[in-house]
């Protein structure tokens, strides 16, 4: 029976070297330029970067989420995990290590459905970190419900024509190509009514209204467009896979992006409680140390048992997603980890940050990134509520009602029937009769 928690040997040192390269060769960039990682690269700051690229690349981690034919390694989702599990919390390690939101999920799904042309235009370059790229999806009234985008794509001789406005595109500000999606046939459902494009940023039509920031980030910070596509023209060859098959395509494509989310998460946890245990071993108040303090043990042991339960939980999803390569089979449990992901992380920074009371809440710590971080999960690939129904359904899916007015495990007569089976089985015995 195979049923194993341990890493090989040969794949905890690649982890050892990642943890060391993190904290020694990238930190100094997530200290000093924590906005830059989704900036084209110049300078001297380039010429870092590229070397440490370099060196990721040597060690054969580059892009770690793609197969050996896409120029990664073919990991797995389980080591991915223990990969990004490291890399989560650090803003500049996924883009050193090629594996970086949203360009990730986008390389998965030209992989998945472009032709060999588009490949070559579009995922080459993404591949080999030369560009960034931007998925829009969600418009300013609606989000998390697609049946009500209104988007459109029209075909008009060889083009199509895209008219529309997107809202909350990542990285639309540096991005090379955006993959959009719009309606192709409004007479049918918007299950195979819709369709994606890939459209050079530079098309003209495409209007950038502005770029949102996040929390207190300054207005010329935001990273996140409000995308207005005003008549823009593509080539037919810039579908993307077939026609219609846009929620199919943006379904592969978030399946991935959650777990990732979810692995990265583990990792910000991690440092909270590492900043939480610290922290409780060198303060004193009182008369003891914080760590002598039934409450905040109490706090350490929820956090610790918190972290490892999810852990666990993520682990299993990417070990389920490597038996069966299908996230359509797999989307109660990667639901499960979606949804649970901001509540953990939430309780544990929130936990951690207020035991580093006033030094907690400066902006001398690195709390209030991790802090954000909850909310924000809470809602990107789709809000909390939405992945709670897609686990319930699921779940549900394995039952059945009663057959009468009680339930199955109504007591009176469950004992009718116990008392039933016992007195036959004690008389067979008691007459030598097989029970
Ligand atoms: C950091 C970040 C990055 C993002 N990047 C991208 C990107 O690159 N491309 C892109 O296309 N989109 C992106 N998004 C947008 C994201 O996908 C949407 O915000 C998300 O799908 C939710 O849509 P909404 O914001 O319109 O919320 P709404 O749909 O308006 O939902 C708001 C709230 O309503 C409640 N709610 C919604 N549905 C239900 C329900 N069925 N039952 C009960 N309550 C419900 C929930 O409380 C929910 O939080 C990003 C969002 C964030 C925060």
């Amino acid at each position: 029976m195979a049923w194993d928690f341990s890493t090989d040997p040969e794949f905890e040192a690649q982890l050892e070297w990642i943890r060391e390269f993190r904290n020694e060769q990238i930190a100094p960039l997530d200290l000093l330029y924590p906005k830059l990682p989704y900036y084209p690269l110049e300078g001297d700051l380039g010429v870092y970067v590229r070397s440490l690229r370099e060196q990721v690349k040597a060690r054969g981690l580059w892009a770690a989420h793609l197969g050996p034919e896409l120029g990664g390694q073919g990991f797995g989702q389980l080591k991915l995990a223990l990969i990004n599990e490291i890399l989560g919390g650090s803003n500049w390690a996924p883009n050193v290590f090629g594996t970086a939101a949203p360009d990730t999920g986008n390389a998965e799904i030209i992989a998945h459905y472009g032709t060999d042309e588009q490949k070559e235009m579009y995922l080459q370059p993404l591949l080999n970190g030369e560009c960034f790229s931007c998925f829009s999806m969600t418009e300013p009234h609606a989000g998390s419900d697609p049946k009500m985008f209104t988007t459109e794509a029209v075909k008009d001789g060889d083009e199509w024509v895209i008219t529309g406005s997107k809202y909350y595109s990542s990285n639309a500000r540096t991005s090379k190509f955006v993959i959009v999606m719009a309606w192709t046939n409004k007479d049918t459902s918007a299950y195979q009514g819709m369709s994606m494009f890939l459209v050079p940023s530079d098309t003209p039509g495409i209007e950038i209204e502005r770029h949102i920031g996040m929390f207190s980030e300054h207005e010329d910070e935001g990273m996140h467009a409000l995308i207005n596509y005003n008549g823009v023209r593509v080539p037919a060859e810039n579908l993307l896979g077939g026609e219609g098959q846009g929620f199919h395509v943006a379904q592969t494509r978030l399946g991935g992006g959650r777990v990732h989310h979810a692995m990265r998460s583990v990792g910000v946890m991690r440092r909270a409680l590492d900043m939480m245990c610290e922290r409780a071993l060198s303060r004193e108040t009182q008369g003891s140390l914080l760590a002598d303090k039934q409450m905040v043990q109490s706090d350490i042991a929820e956090s610790y048992a918190q972290l490892e339960m999810f852990r666990l939980l993520v682990l299993q999803t990417a070990w389920k997603i490597d038996q069966h390569h299908d996230y359509k089979l797999l989307r109660k449990d990667i639901a499960a980890i979606k949804f649970m992901m901001p509540s953990v992380l939430k309780d544990i920074v929130w936990r951690s940050m207020h035991l580093h009371g006033a030094l907690g809440v400066s902006n001398e710590m690195p709390f209030s990134e991790m802090w954000q971080w909850a909310p924000s999960m809470s809602i990107v690939d789709g809000p909390t509520e939405v992945h709670k129904i897609t686990v319930a359904q699921q779940v549900l899916k394995g039952y059945k009602p009663s057959p009468g007015l009680w339930p199955t495990e109504f007591l009176p007569p469950r004992r009718e029937w116990a008392r039933k089976v016992l007195d036959e089985r004690i008389a067979a015995l008691k007459t030598g009769a097989p029970a």
